[in-house]
């Protein structure tokens, strides 16, 4: 398998990284996740967008701009242009003695790779979640490669056998481990809004901006915990999940006997549409 390191396309192999990279030491980098379906990147400007914005937040000092070419060599290499891919990049301060303030002069390290990755086309899976304490930083709006807090709450809802952890923080639903989540109640679709206690997903954008082509009313207003029993629908958005359906939170189950919402199913099917526009 290759990957990309610094400039270079390697077996993974004889890709090294020092143990001084403040990666390793601190978690002191940026990620970014995408798809390749039918041949193409799937709203890769979006996502590269976010990777700078992010970098920039943390004062990593990296132009995005060359990565989309790297990756396609990357993809040639691999023989994977036709094929549907998972690619992963990180952008880590770089190598320097360990103190926790910025160091002065460093040069990111930067890692990518690109795998295999099979999406259905509608993820047809109807899922359970529970719900746990949102116990991460304040400043989840940044897509960084400290993930543990996501880690410890992901393994909380797999030893309780759920897909997902969607997390409370003060009494309101911000989001999940790994995806966005969504409500209806009314015909109307509910978001936490985009601020530092989520991350602005790309499949959360699409789907916001779904809703408005299709003329559903979205309102980015967090739900709070305690009416979770009151909402007609729920759903988790990501750029690997898709759009699921939330079948079941904790004891408490939704749709009786069906398992998407109407609304879920529309906004699956638009989604759809958008990859086979790609
Ligand atoms: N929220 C968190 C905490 C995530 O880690 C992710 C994706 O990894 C998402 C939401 C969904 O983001 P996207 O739709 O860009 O994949």
């Amino acid at each position: 398998k290759k990957v990309y390191l610094n400039g270079k396309i390697l077996d993974h192999k004889d890709a090294k990284i020092s143990v001084f990279d403040r990666g390793f030491i601190f978690g002191d980098g940026i990620y970014e996740v995408m798809t390749q379906v039918n041949g193409d990147f799937f709203y890769a400007d979006a996502h590269l967008e976010r990777l700078s914005d992010c970098l920039q937040k943390v004062n990593i000092d990296f132009d995005v701009n060359s990565l989309l070419n790297d990756i396609k060599r990357l993809r040639k290499v691999s023989d994977l242009e036709f094929k549907d891919c998972l690619v992963y990049i990180q952008v880590t301060r770089g190598i320097a003695p360990r103190k926790h303030a910025y160091p002065k002069e460093v040069t990111p390290t930067v890692m990518m790779y690109i795998m295999p990755f099979e999406l259905p086309e509608i993820n047809q899976k109807h899922i359970k979640a529970v719900t746990t304490l949102d116990y991460r930083w304040g400043r989840c709006d940044i897509k960084m490669t400290s993930l543990l807090g996501n880690v410890m709450v992901n393994e909380y809802a797999m030893k309780h056998g759920a897909y997902e952890a969607i997390l409370i923080r003060e009494g309101i639903i911000t989001e999940a481990s790994h995806c966005n989540v969504f409500f209806t109640k009314n015909n109307i679709v509910y978001t936490h809004p985009s601020n530092n206690f989520i991350l602005d997903g790309i499949t959360r954008q699409i789907v916001i901006q779904l809703c408005h082509d299709l003329g559903i009313e979205i309102r980015q207003e967090a739900v709070k915990e305690q009416d979770i029993f009151l909402m007609d629908e729920v759903f988790l958005t990501g750029t690997t999940t898709q759009i699921v359906s939330v079948q079941q939170i904790n004891e408490y189950s939704f749709y009786k006997g069906n398992n998407t919402g109407p609304i879920t199913k529309k906004l699956q099917e638009a989604f759809l549409a958008l990859k086979k526009q790609k």
